[in-house]
Parts: C-alpha cells; structure tokens; sequence
C-alpha cells in the first residue's frame, strides 16, 4: 500500500513549522534527519522513568532500561539482518563505529607495507580514520577511483588489490553524489582474494534494504541520527569471527571480565567493545526508530523515494544553468548541483529566506569535489516524509535565486 505522507508527517512534530512565515522544507536530510513522536516520546520517557546504568545494577530501574537496551540491539539484529545479537556492537556514530574497526584492525592486521583500499568517494569519515591508520603502521593508502558519472571504476580493482591488500572500505551510498555502490559484487571480488569489506551504510539504512548476510560484507556502519533515532549513537556490525579476533578499542568499565594489576581478560561480545557507560538511551531511541521505519515498510519508502528521485531529476535537468553532480544510474534521493556563476553559499542563504533548507560545501568529501575542479556544491537530501509539492516548490525557489542573484 502507498504512503500516506500527510499521516507520515503528523508524525514528525518539527515538520509543523513555518521558518521565516514559509512553511519549512527540510532537504537536509543527508546531514540528519527528524525524529517521529514515538523516538521522542520514547527517549523522554527513558529519562523520566527508568533513568539508570545499564548493565552493573541488580535493581529494578536498571534492569528495565538493561531489558531496553537489549531489546533495541535485537531490533538491530532484526532491520539488518544479522546473524546473532553479539555482531551488533553500539557506538557513538558511523565515525565512532569506522575509527572502531580502523584502530582495531590496524592493531592486529597491519604491517609496514600493507595496502588499504578504499574508494574515490568516501566521507572523511571512511577515510582519515584508515590514513591516520595507514600512518601508524607505515601502510599504504589505496584508492578506487569513479568516473564522471560518479560511478566507481571497478575495472580498476583487480589491479588495486595486490597480496598486500589488508581491508576495503567503501561506502554503500554517497552523501555528496547519490550514488548506490554495488557492494555486494564488490565484496564477492574481494572475498575471492580474502580480503574482508567494511561498507558505509550512512546513507543506505534509511532508503533501502540492508541485508548484511546477503550482502556478505564483514563490517557495517550507520549513524542512529540519520534514519529518525537520536544523535550520539550509531551501530557497527562485525562478523562474529572477526570481533572475536579483534582487540577492543577502548578499555574501561563494562567491556572486562577480570581485572588485576597484572592483566585483563576482557567481557564476551558484543560487550568487549562496549567500553564505559554507553549512550543507551540513544541506543534505544535508535531501536523505536528503526521500529518506526519497518511500520511504514522499506519496499513503500523505496517507492515513494523512486517517485521523488524521478520528479526532482526532471525539475534540475529543466533549469537552465544548473549542472548536476553524480549521474549514477543507481541512486538514493541526494542531488548535488551548481548554478551557474552564483556561490552555493550565496544560494543556501537565499533559500533560507524561502523556508527552504539545504547543505551548501564539500559535504566531507573534499576528494569528490577535487575530482569535479569545484570547491563545493548545493546538496538538497530528500526522505520519505518529502513531498511532490515541496519538490515544486524547491524548484521555484532556485529559479527566483537564479533571478536575484545572476
Ligand atoms: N559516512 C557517510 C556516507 C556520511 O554521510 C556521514 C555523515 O554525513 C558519515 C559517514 C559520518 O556520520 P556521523 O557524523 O553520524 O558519524
């Protein structure tokens, strides 16, 4: 059945505002998205009623926020498919969970002239962390290059990879040009050398199935904020094998078994990697969230998402001087875009004024705009609560800034 977007909408109290008299358009949905009544209420409720460590008390109030907080790790285990509740680690964040895998990886794997390879397009996120491992170890940083379509030249990864290669990150879809990777083949050309896959789910979690068992990968990340949870939490999934192999990133309380003076033995998973009172409301804001998602249904979403994709490309590719960047044939609803001879920050300004929000800049991803010769782009992110007339809309509001502003 098709989204009743008005409905949807009623659920997402910040979407009832007017900004500057206009009613608001969030097209930033790249950078976070809201969050529906039941998230808020349901974190609320958690410091209201039940505000209590997780984990290290026997009394009634811990016990219930502990029962919540396995339960969100379940809904986790449930919306990607994993395995077993013990891949399903709780981190601050896509970064948290990336510098996570990074360090311990690192530690363990990596020797002196050992490669990694990672993608054209990746956040900074999936990328400085790997190169402030490379430094550490004195390995090298690789590269996968895309074309100008904005899609990854894969033809190039049977010469990139070498017996040196260590790990390959790539992002599933990119914040700054929309495009959808085909990880699942990249993971299958890889596996047939060895090689683990750690994939950036940032931007996919909230527009499409993710299926980390079909998808074979050994890692994935995603940040709570971006598909309706709370800031401040996120998830990394890890294959069971790997996580019992790799060394915890942090030390502290929660994360140990026993602890002398002489030596620690550290806690099962998905605890070992848990280290120090975590954000456990956020991590079951994120488990509501998820809920949230799964009761409008991906297969609605991705429908209604297609329906906007199509209507938007056609309102850009209609404007007169707006050149569009990533032409992917596979996509999420992310448009990066130019217009002739006006400043991204000049027209985000003007926008603004219409009630209209949008990025403006590199987006993290200094080296995608390096590869387009341009400092930055205009980026507007759209998700299942956007609609046909705020399409419209948006529209009009970039050909009266062409106006003011050319
Ligand atoms: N990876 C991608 C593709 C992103 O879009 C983002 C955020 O924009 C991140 C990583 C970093 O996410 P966070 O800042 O939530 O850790």
């Amino acid at each position: 059945m098709a989204l009743s977007i008005p409905d949807i909408r009623n659920d997402f109290p910040i979407l009832k505002q007017t900004v500057y008299g206009k009613p608001l358009i969030y097209f930033d949905n790249g950078a976070t998205t809201h969050k529906p009544e039941v998230v808020i209420r349901t974190v609320s409720e958690l410091q209201e009623s039940y505000n209590s460590s997780i984990h290290r008390g026997l009394h009634y109030l811990s016990d219930r926020m502990t029962e919540r907080y396995e339960q969100a790790r379940e809904s986790v285990r449930a919306f990607i498919n994993a395995a077993s509740t013990s891949e399903i680690i709780f981190t601050s964040g896509t970064t948290g969970s990336i510098n996570s895998v990074a360090f311990s990886f690192g530690e363990k794997y990596v020797r002196p002239g050992d490669e990694i390879l990672i993608t054209e397009m990746e956040h900074h996120s999936n990328l400085v962390p790997w190169q402030m491992m490379c430094e550490r170890k004195n390995a090298m940083l690789k590269v996968i290059p895309m074309d100008d379509r904005g899609e990854l030249v894969l033809d190039s990864l049977d010469d990139l990879i070498t017996e040196k290669t260590r790990i390959l990150a790539v992002v599933h879809a990119s914040n700054s040009l929309g495009t959808v990777n085909p990880v699942k083949e990249i993971i299958r050309r890889a596996h047939a050398l060895d090689i683990p896959v750690l994939v950036d789910g940032a931007q996919m979690v909230q527009h499409g199935e993710v299926d980390v068992r079909d998808m074979d990968c050994d890692f994935y990340v995603f940040s709570a904020h971006k598909i309706f949870g709370p800031t401040g939490s996120g998830v990394l999934y890890g294959k069971e094998k790997w996580l019992e192999e790799l060394p915890p990133y942090q030390g502290g309380g929660d994360m140990v078994d026993r602890v002398t003076f002489e030596g620690t033995t550290y806690n099962a998973l998905p605890f070992k990697f848990e280290a120090g009172t975590t954000n456990y409301t956020g991590a079951i804001g994120l488990g509501a969230a998820l809920e949230y998602v799964q009761s409008l249904g991906i297969g609605e979403i991705k429908e209604h998402e297609s329906h906007l994709i199509r209507l938007m490309t056609d309102k850009l590719e209609g404007i007169p001087g707006l050149t569009l960047y990533g032409r992917a044939g596979h996509r999420i609803s992310v448009f990066s875009f130019l217009l002739d001879q006006i400043h991204p920050y000049d027209a985000g300004m003007i926008l603004d004024k219409m009630g209209i929000a949008v990025r403006t800049g590199t987006h993290c991803t200094q080296p995608v705009m390096d590869h387009f010769g341009i400092t930055g782009t205009i980026r507007a992110s759209l998700v299942f609560y956007n609609t046909e007339e705020e399409v419209a809309r948006f529209a009009d509001g970039l050909e009266k800034t062409m106006q003011m502003l050319s």
